[in-house]
């Protein structure tokens, strides 16, 4: 396949995302937010829109939607307006969803998307983030022959954030939800989680000869389960738009549903599309109003966001762009890693150590920074223990793995564990001489091979003095000494 910015036609997307927040209570009653709970546990005559029930609305909801807007530099309108959407589908008994539609929550704003370590950006425009209820939740596989409704996710607070169609590449999206999804998580205002559904992402998609401004006809893409998923469904969906072009045929404006399985896109069935949703603003709810004091006391308490700290981190600790975006891609790490420099002196060495051993040991743990048993002040004095001397990096491996093993993981451990196991350093000039020539003398062969130019036989004599000190040797020394002696045997 020809590369995009070679291809006649370019490609114009547009993304919807829903983000479930993660407040305790549904968005207008005080049904709890769990997911997996028992089916149609956790619902009461609000969320079902039984007669003469009032909706209140939720302000945590209101209070994690606008620091969404904020984060994403959109404009947060004093004013905004509950409207019901009407449709009829079997998880929506009560024939609407209040979302917000003429005045939603907040317009403008954008993300830049980062493409690369080089600091190229596409800039993405955000047209509107607002609030709105979730609907039930039909359930295919439960009876056979048969489809079950659970209502509990029925109320449940989303906001509906939508860019325009500013992405030219599948890839732009991926990059951007992971942006966008590492900022959410950032600001606590959702788990993000897709495979549970509290993230999930339409499209549309269009082509147009490169260089004209008029959209062409768009298709929304629906189903996606995942951001791979994404990524491989518009490749899929441009694709066969390129082909109907090329054959001279229209795209036509219809809803398609991604198959993970079969990886192609098919038309939903013309009944589920539904074209007029007659939006009218709910009776039964006042304009959502919000003073400029509670705009602002939020804007105040946002937190550092993932790119400044990212710039931080390269800025501040002089770390190369990929540690720190590997660092910064989850707070709770971001959080680890500064609690090590601070203490390490050096931010390199400690990021060395973060994104090495520690992050292999929290992915075996399957747990975050949250949840590791090494304090960072733990970590930052086993790594002076290593600067000094006192113990070797192999060593200090093993040291690691003790503290995560036996959760034996604050300040004075490291120590301790080096002196119980007996792992200090010998660094003894005598000492490693004598396992030099031991190991010298056990390996004539090899030392004869050594002197005919097989140079690469140093690692061998490195990693036999090394086992036999059991791990121990200083291997700075024992590099010196080899060499003084492999150099006397060669002459
Ligand atoms: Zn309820």
């Amino acid at each position: 396949m020809m590369p995009e910015q070679d291809q006649p036609m370019e490609t114009a997307i547009g993304l919807e995302i829903h983000i479930q927040l993660s407040t305790r209570e549904k968005l207008f009653c005080s049904d709890p937010v769990d997911f997996g709970a028992e089916p149609n546990s956790q619902v009461c005559p609000v969320c079902l829109g039984l007669p003469g029930a009032l909706p209140v609305v939720n302000r945590e909801a209101v209070a994690l939607a606008v620091r969404a807007c904020l984060a994403f530099g959109c404009t947060v309108h004093p004013v905004s307006v509950f409207a019901r959407k009407n449709y009829f589908y079997p998880d929506l008994p009560k024939g609407y969803q209040i979302s917000q539609f003429e005045r939603p929550l907040a317009t403008g704003g954008g993300v830049r998307v980062r493409m690369d370590e080089e600091g190229t950006e596409v800039p993405i425009r955000i047209r509107r983030i607002h609030l709105e209820e979730d609907a039930g939740k039909s359930i295919h596989d439960r009876f056979p022959g048969a489809t079950a409704v659970d209502l509990n996710r029925t109320g449940t607070p989303l906001v509906e954030m939508v860019s325009e169609p500013d992405f030219r590449s599948p890839a732009q999206v991926r990059i951007y939800l992971d942006q966008v999804k590492r900022t959410l998580e950032y600001l606590g205002v959702s788990d993000c989680n897709m495979e549970e559904g509290s993230l999930r992402v339409d499209a549309n998609v269009s082509i147009r000869p490169r260089g004209t401004l008029e959209l062409g006809t768009k298709t929304e893409l629906k189903n996606m389960n995942s951001f791979s998923g994404v990524e491989k469904a518009l490749r899929v969906e441009i694709d066969r738009q390129r082909s109907l072009v090329a054959r001279g045929e229209a795209v036509e404006h219809q809803t398609l549903l991604w198959d993970e399985r079969k990886a192609e896109v098919r038309p939903m069935r013309s009944k589920e599309e539904s074209h007029d949703y007659r939006y009218f603003p709910d009776p039964d709810l006042p304009p959502l109003k919000l003073t400029s004091a509670f705009i602002e006391r939020a804007r105040e308490t946002l937190p550092e966001l993932p790119e400044a700290r990212r710039t931080r981190f390269i800025e501040g600790y002089d770390l190369p762009p990929y540690d720190a975006g590997v660092l910064t891609s989850d707070r709770e790490l971001a959080d680890y890693f500064e609690g090590v420099a601070e203490r390490a002196g050096s931010a390199k060495v400690a990021s060395n150590w973060v994104m090495g051993p520690v992050l292999a040991a929290m992915k075996e743990a399957d747990g975050g920074a949250g949840s590791f048993p090494v304090s960072p002040g733990a970590l930052a004095e086993l790594i002076g223990l290593v600067e000094e001397g006192v113990v070797n990096r192999r060593g200090a491996h093993t040291v690691l793995d003790r503290m995560v093993q036996t959760g034996r993981g604050k300040e004075g451990h490291p120590s301790q564990i080096v002196q119980e196991e007996g792992l200090a350093q010998v660094s003894d000039s005598s000492q490693l001489e004598g396992w030099v020539l031991e190991t010298l003398a056990a390996h004539p062969e090899e030392v004869r091979r050594f002197r005919d130019g097989e140079s690469r036989l140093r690692g061998f004599f490195m990693g036999e003095v090394m086992k036999r000190s059991r791990g121990k040797a200083d291997p700075g020394e024992v590099a010196r000494i080899l060499s003084a002696h492999l150099q006397g045997e060669k002459e």
